[in-house]
């Protein structure tokens, strides 16, 4: 059935046949040893190569530079709003020591771009922990209290680069629920000021575009993500990081007398032990390395996914632009539609409002026809059909039709 099935899940989501046609080989019986991969020691020679692998390919496919580390963690995305903000803030103390003398019982702030969903939890749980987090923008404030548009950096509100010198700031490339993406080619760094942008370190979660387009890694001090959209089966979180900003006791950095890093959260750890701190998610490591190798050799590497992803969601994003009204996209901001994850809501032929009846018989609709998992999230509701690297163009041309059926129905 799963050659006549197309998985539009937003996460977990589809991965490729082949690929997993060969996780399952290697986790019965890896490379002829009689073991499977995953029954194995992490210390082992054997998954010490598999973990070399993977980095090493994740190296070309993004072009990382060698002064940054690749690290394979835990905890998934939503760890890593608190490791960022913590690892961060302990390296600003050791070499802002006068910031931190002068502002007892503050961290130096932390600036948050919050663009949908996923930057209002990050920003959320920096304060939790105490944080210092300051909003540079709410784009909800900007669209009427909903998530949908980019405001253009020129409203938004940055920490003083100097005086108050701000430890991260923080965005998120792709919103998976709202469907928002920084325009191509990304996050506008340039159109920073430029005392903030040789300052601050810029921290990214790519969880959910990563490897559908270049990033210019050598602008962020951390970028991270979460496997489980275009990169393996959820459990390892990626966090490609500056090296030279993370080489630090992080004990020595304990900002005001703060809470120290769990060691499990500090870089230092992993960039010390090969990311086998303590147990790594091995499945999710090894057929993340099969993904990475699968794309560079046999798909065009990034490039060809980009070309891809482009075909892809402008193939969706013109059925419902030619829809007349029926299919009506969730985010306002023509540039700012997620090439990912295509969000949009169903109304009755001249009505503005959206028809949750006609949504479900659009998810029983697609389903009839193998298009599966295209309900929106439970938070915002309507239809999400998420374009990840697996899904491929003629599979979209699928959803394609059954959309253009659909409308054509209800006109
Ligand atoms: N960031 C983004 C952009 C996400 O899409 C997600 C999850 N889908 C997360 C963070 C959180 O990831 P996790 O569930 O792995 O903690």
């Amino acid at each position: 059935k799963r050659d006549q099935t197309v998985n539009l899940g937003a996460g977990p989501s589809a991965l490729p046949t082949d690929v997993l046609l060969e996780a399952a080989q290697g986790i019965l019986d890896f490379g002829g040893t009689g073991m499977g991969l995953i029954e194995l020691s992490h210390r082992s020679g054997t998954f010490k190569k598999v973990i070399e692998k993977a980095e090493s390919d994740l190296r070309s496919l993004l072009d990382i530079p060698d002064d940054y580390c690749v690290l394979f963690q835990q905890g998934g995305g939503t760890e890593q709003f608190s490791a960022t903000a913590l690892n961060l803030l302990a390296y600003h103390a050791i070499a802002n020591p006068d910031y931190v003398s002068k502002h007892k019982g503050s961290t130096p702030p932390c600036d948050y771009v919050v663009t949908g969903s996923w930057t209002a939890k990050a920003i959320k749980e920096a304060k939790r922990l105490g944080i210092n987090a300051r909003l540079a923008v709410d784009a909800r404030q900007h669209n009427d209290g909903k998530f949908g548009v980019i405001p253009p950096v020129s409203q938004w509100t940055l920490s003083d680069a100097k005086a108050d010198k701000s430890a991260m700031l923080y965005y998120c490339d792709n919103e998976t629920v709202d469907g928002v993406e920084f325009p191509s080619p990304g996050f506008p760094i340039q159109d920073l000021p430029e005392e903030y942008r040789k300052n601050v370190p810029i921290v990214a979660d790519c969880s959910s575009n990563i490897l559908s387009r270049p990033i210019d890694v050598r602008a962020h001090s951390i970028i991270f993500f979460g496997a489980q959209k275009n990169v393996g089966p959820s459990g390892v979180t990626i966090v490609i990081a500056r090296r030279s900003l993370f080489d630090v006791d992080p004990d020595q950095g304990v900002p005001n007398g703060g809470p120290r890093i769990p060691c499990t959260l500090a870089y230092k750890n992993a960039i010390d032990n090969g990311s086998l701190y303590n147990t790594p998610p091995m499945f999710s490591i090894y057929t993340s390395g099969l993904v990475f190798a699968d794309l560079l050799n046999n798909k065009g590497g990034v490039n060809g996914a980009t070309q891809r992803a482009k075909a892809k969601s402008e193939a969706v994003y013109k059925v419902i632009d030619e829809s007349d009204g029926i299919f009506k996209p969730t985010v306002k901001q023509a540039s700012a539609r997620s090439r990912m994850n295509v969000t949009f809501r169903i109304c009755q032929a001249g009505q503005d409002q959206p028809d949750s009846s006609l949504e479900d018989e659009f998810v029983k609709r697609c389903s009839a026809k193998g298009i599966e998992q295209v309900k929106g999230h439970r938070s915002v509701g309507g239809i999400r059909t998420s374009l990840y690297n697996a899904v491929s163009v003629e599979q979209t041309q699928l959803l394609v039709s059954v959309m253009q059926e659909f409308a054509q129905q209800i006109r």
